[in-house]
């Protein structure tokens, strides 16, 4: 089987990029991203504090994840429900980054990525995929760029949608959320050893993919 890892810091655009190579190399696309953020939805529904590590480890046997492929999307379940819109809300990628900090949590997915990467060829998408899930990742890609290009495009990507968003919050709410994934106790964000890193901050979203692809190509034949 073969296993890409992509690793980076938020809107770097991991998920876009690696959602349409998977697409192109026919691989299963894994956003562990949605996971924790699925988790985290469930918290602040419970009205739990996400960050009471024993008050969120009570939660984990209430909670049963699934991920189902429609069209070659990733579409992620709740119990049952889809919350694939819902964990995309702006409050939900804070309440991810907090439950992902208990150690409890890690645990939880960390079988079930692993398992993932058994039986498909998988690129998977996240913080810890090439340190900690997949250390044996075929190949391991950290994908970032200056936290002041990735706050303008998530600016330009609310506009899209027809939100107005400040700058200066946005670039706010990035470096407090990288800050708190790199300096976790437990698989923290970093770059792995053996991972190439990718710097898209001067590459549009075209060059970026084919930067990967290329890379992908070189890297494992495919
Ligand atoms: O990638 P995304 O922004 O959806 O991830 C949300 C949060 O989930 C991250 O900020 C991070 O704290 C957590 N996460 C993680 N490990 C992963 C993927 C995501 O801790 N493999």
């Amino acid at each position: 089987m073969i296993s890409i890892a992509i690793d980076g810091p938020g809107g770097a655009g991991k998920s876009t990029l690696a959602r349409r190579l998977a697409g192109e190399l026919d691989f299963i696309y894994v956003d562990t991203g949605a996971m924790y953020r699925a988790i985290g939805l469930y918290a602040l529904r419970a009205g739990v504090s996400t960050k009471d590590e024993e008050a969120v480890a009570a939660l984990l046997p209430k909670i049963r994840l699934e991920l189902r492929y429609v069209d070659g999307a990733q579409v992620i379940l709740l119990n049952g429900e889809d919350v694939s819109s819902a964990i995309r809300a702006e409050e939900v990628s804070m309440a991810a980054s907090n439950v992902g900090a208990h150690p409890p949590v890690r645990a939880f997915l960390l079988q079930t990525q692993r398992d993932m990467a058994k039986t498909s060829n998988v690129l998977m998408d996240g913080r810890d995929i090439g340190t900690a899930v997949l250390p044996d990742a075929t190949l391991k890609i950290y994908l970032t760029a200056p936290a002041e290009v990735r706050a303008a495009r998530r600016v330009a990507q609310l506009a899209e949608k027809g939100t107005v968003a400040d700058f200066a919050g946005v670039l706010e709410d990035i470096n407090r959320r990288d800050w708190q994934d790199m300096h976790r106790d437990i698989a923290p964000l970093r770059q792995a050893e053996d991972a190439v890193l990718v710097d898209t901050g001067d590459l549009n979203l075209e060059d970026s993919f084919l930067a990967l692809r290329n890379l992908i190509r070189e890297r494992t034949g495919v």
